[in-house]
């Protein structure tokens, strides 16, 4: 005699087997720009300063870095490369940024400011004048200016 056997349920083998990801650190929120020297906040204006000593120290390590790279990369066959020199703290400036609250008045900002500036408290380097870009004047000879005679 048969015996019907109900067939048994098969096993629901559809598992959720898709890989369970690790809940991922949230990255930080990248930040908008340059933020305030003097606090967290947004920056919203900058001026410039000198760069202090660690600062051009800095400076120099990436340029003597990228000069170096330059050397491996140059034709041996060709004479070294020449570079001009280093950056000076006279020519080179680093942005201060600031938020309304930190800023400085606009006519102080429109100034180069010492290295050791924290917004203002600094004497700010002189703004060029007319006089410094005068062009050297030429002493002619006595004979070639127009005489009274
Ligand atoms: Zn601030
Ligand atoms: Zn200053």
């Amino acid at each position: 005699m048969d015996t019907l056997t109900s067939p048994s349920p098969s096993p629901d083998n559809h598992l959720n087997s898709q890989p369970v990801t690790a809940p991922q650190a949230e990255p930080d929120p990248a930040p908008q720009g340059p933020s305030c020297h003097g606090c967290d906040e947004p920056a919203v204006v900058h001026w410039q300063r000198r760069p202090t000593a660690t600062e051009l120290a800095e400076l120099h390590q990436v340029e003597e870095d990228r000069r170096a790279h330059a050397r491996t990369l140059a034709d041996p066959q060709q004479p070294d490369p020449v570079f001009p020199p280093l950056p000076t703290p006279d020519d080179t400036t680093i942005a201060v940024y600031a938020c309304a609250r930190h800023a400085i008045p606009l006519e102080a900002a429109a100034h180069i400011h010492q290295s050791t500036c924290t917004g203002c408290d600094c004497t700010p380097e002189k703004l060029p004048t007319e006089a410094d870009t005068e062009e050297q004047r030429i002493d002619l000879p006595a004979s070639w200016l127009p005489g009274d005679q």
